[in-house]
């Protein structure tokens, strides 16, 4: 475990009051310390539980940060939603006042080790597997940080045994300090959330953080096809296990005969057929090899490691069937929303699909899908505010039809589609403009569907 933090009678700032804020919040108020809460968001529009923070006595600040609540402090606990260039923070960092992020503050506290895995695409689908491979594998384990619980909230069930595995993001590892995964897990780098790293170096240098702390005890776990994943390999102190799904590697998973294959200094282990994965798709083959990886550092028995993977299940919003309509089949990808998970997602069908693209915009070219859409998709179905760049960028490459809403889209969508077709949510996009969160937009997506499997049955009927 990191150091110990006292925070008892410590006057401790949380800055945004998402899921992490207000467990933070909750936690160092029970932990003793004296809490303040900031969002600058109005009180209407944020999570009805900070009213559990009133209750609790500790004072919330909403609809703007102020200057003086930022300076009277010792500690400050800044969420990963909350951009660190804020300039009260930076304010607050000049007087010298420590200022950490939730993924911190919880390694601080939680017992036993600690697994982080992160990446552009797939830390949740990771995250969730390893902890399932090492459950299986007879270790007490849990899972949290991005994924849904926050990290702080995993500290009072951790024990010295318990394997705790953490989805970390960039936004997180931009304010750890002695944050130190046993194992950490890259499993690709594309540009993702240029709009607020401002580079594709500042976002790079934010993920290679995740081995600052690391040891040669400790194990780092890359993806050999990922180009900037392989170069973290070089220059880092922890010991390297490669994943590659295209070759051999000498240490690490890879897949030799259609069998996946682990191979370390006690030897070669055959753990699965590849064809036993049940998630579709090549990138989740490389989800699989790393989470295998992870499996076989601690170690779990091949055969455990076979059976977790055999047994999970798609996790909600990435590639998940909804249903199949008229011979249709409709999957709802809203998780995801960069243009790198729309490549995997277009991957993972031969073609006839018809795509539903767009939201707000992060930053990153749209040209990049051409070759792609040319080759598998019937049309492209374009919402949201990014509609219009979407357009322009990929004009050629598929039919398109401005659809506008995603209730318009997915009409339009079944109207145009023949038996044997796929309708695909997968819309490169972040969601903020039309809805609350990517969970919202695939749960409109997949009420929609079903709306439209029950009015055909109505008709039919
Ligand atoms: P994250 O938590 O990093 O966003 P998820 O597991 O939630 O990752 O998946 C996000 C999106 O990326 C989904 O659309 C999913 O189908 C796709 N995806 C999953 N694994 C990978 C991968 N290894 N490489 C690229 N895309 C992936």
């Amino acid at each position: 475990m990191a150091e110990p933090l006292e925070v008892k009678s410590k006057r401790v700032l949380v800055v945004g009051l998402g899921k992490s804020g207000v467990a933070s919040a909750q936690f160092l108020h029970e932990r003793g310390a004296r809490v303040t809460a900031s969002d600058a968001k109005a009180e209407d529009d944020l999570r009805a539980d900070i009213r559990t923070l009133l209750d609790l006595g500790v004072a919330v600040e909403t609809g703007g940060h102020g200057e003086r609540t930022f300076r009277q402090q010792d500690l400050i606990v800044v969420s990963p939603g909350v951009p660190t260039n804020v300039p009260q923070l930076a304010q607050a960092c000049a007087m010298g006042i420590p200022v950490i992020g939730e993924i911190e503050l919880a390694s601080r506290f939680l017992r036993g080790h600690i697994v982080a895995i992160t990446g552009s695409n797939g830390k949740t689908t990771t995250t969730a597997l390893a902890g399932d491979v090492i459950a299986w594998g007879g270790y007490e384990s849990q899972v949290g940080g991005n994924i849904g619980t926050p990290a702080i909230s995993l500290v009072p069930e951790a024990t010295d045994d318990t394997y705790n595995v953490l989805e970390v993001s960039s936004f997180q590892l931009e304010t750890i300090q002695t944050f130190h995964p046993e194992i950490a897990v890259v499993l690709n780098v594309t540009p993702d959330h240029l709009d607020r790293h401002g580079s594709f170096d500042h976002y790079l240098a934010a993920k290679k953080r995740v081995f600052e702390n690391q040891t040669s005890s400790d194990y780092a776990v890359l993806n050999a096809d990922d180009e900037q994943a392989a170069r973290m390999g070089s220059g880092i102190k922890a010991q390297v296990r490669w994943f590659s799904r295209k070759k051999e590697v000498a240490q690490g998973g890879f897949v030799r005969d259609g069998r996946i294959i682990h191979r370390d200094d006690s030897g070669e282990h055959e753990i699965m057929p590849a064809s036993e994965v049940p998630l579709q798709g090549a990138h989740n083959l490389e989800n699989v090899l790393a989470a295998v990886c992870v499996g076989m550092i601690i170690p779990c028995e091949p055969h455990r490691i076979r059976a977790a993977v055999k047994e999970f299940k798609a996790v909600e919003h990435r590639l998940e069937y909804v249903a199949t309509i008229n011979g249709v089949q409709f999957y709802n990808d809203s998780k995801a929303t960069n243009v790198d998970a729309t490549i995997k997602a277009l991957e993972s069908f031969p073609g006839n699909i018809h795509l539903i693209l767009g939201g707000k915009d992060k930053g990153s070219p749209y040209t990049v899908l051409n070759a792609l859409l040319q080759e598998r998709a019937k049309r492209v179905y374009t919402i949201g505010a990014a509609a219009a760049k979407i357009e322009k960028e990929i004009a050629g490459a598929a039919d398109l039809v401005h659809a506008e809403t995603l209730d318009v889209a997915v009409r339009r969508a079944f109207d145009a589609a023949t038996p044997g077709d796929i309708v695909l949510l997968a819309p490169a996009c972040a969601s903020f403009d039309q809805f609350e969160s990517y969970e919202h937009r695939g749960r409109v997506f997949k009420d929609l569907v079903h709306a439209l499997a029950e009015k055909k049955q109505a008709i039919s009927s």
